[in-house]
């Protein structure tokens, strides 16, 4: 039996939660952004000063994070014991850390269950790297989202510049560059396309175009499926 739900995968900066966000809006589905997870997991570790290669002490104090997202207008709220903390994951630095804490298969373990709660309650547009693969196998729909290493670069330099973070494209470049070789290759649940994925390059693609793209993929994954859309 398929699950009413679309799963997004893909590098960091392909534009998975912009993309995300407008396919959710269109069907009327949850958007979750499960890296926000992973980033509020690396928080968690600094704010406790859990050491990376401690592999023990990072599984031990995975369980007492208590992680949640919550919705304020439509938009993903995530939550760390309780307190917002959407302004604080964003940075480089946690970027790196929640790519370091997520090989860890007992933070994995702790998130996925999470995740797969979330689409067992209702339909959702989920994005990360192992949605299609681990988190839902059955979903309707599944889409593996890329583009080239200095396309996603110029992107996420355009939003650090909005954000007044100062940063430049050599480092943004080779950052994700060492972000998506540690995320292909850890031990656990590595970014990979799924076997039933389309692959979407969106490195020529406007926003629209890839989203009317996903939507179609949707329709007739869905009507092939017998499901109600
Ligand atoms: O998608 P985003 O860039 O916010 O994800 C931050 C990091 O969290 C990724 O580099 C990846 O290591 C990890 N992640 C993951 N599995 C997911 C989502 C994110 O391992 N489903």
């Amino acid at each position: 039996m398929k699950l009413n739900s679309i799963a997004i995968d893909g590098p960091a900066g392909a534009g998975k939660s912009t993309i995300a966000r407008k396919v959710a809006e269109q069907l009327g589905f949850i958007y979750v952004d499960t890296g926000a997870m992973y980033r509020a997991m690396a928080l968690f570790m600094e704010q406790n000063h859990v050491e990376p290669s401690d592999q023990d002490a990072v599984s031990r104090a995975c369980r007492r994070a208590d992680i949640s997202i919550a919705y304020q207008d439509g938009a993903q709220v995530t939550l760390l014991d309780g307190v917002n903390v959407n302004a604080m994951i964003r940075t480089e630095q946690i970027s790196r850390m929640a790519s370091v804490f997520s090989a860890n298969g007992d933070v994995r373990k702790r998130l996925v269950e999470l995740q797969q709660k979330l689409a067992q309650e209702t339909p959702v547009v989920m994005d990360g790297r192992d949605i299609g693969t681990v988190v839902l196998p059955d979903a309707v729909c599944k889409i593996y989202l890329t583009a080239s290493v200095r396309v996603r670069a110029e992107r996420r330099l355009k939003e650090d510049l909005a954000r007044g973070t100062q940063t430049t494209l050599t480092e943004l470049e080779q950052e994700i560059a060492e972000r998506d070789e540690r995320d292909c290759h850890r031990a656990i649940s590595p970014l990979r396309q799924a076997d039933d994925a389309v692959l979407l390059d969106t490195s020529e693609l406007t926003i629209g175009e890839v989203t009317d793209r996903i939507l179609a993929c949707y329709r007739n994954a869905a009507a092939s499926a017998g499901l109600t859309i």
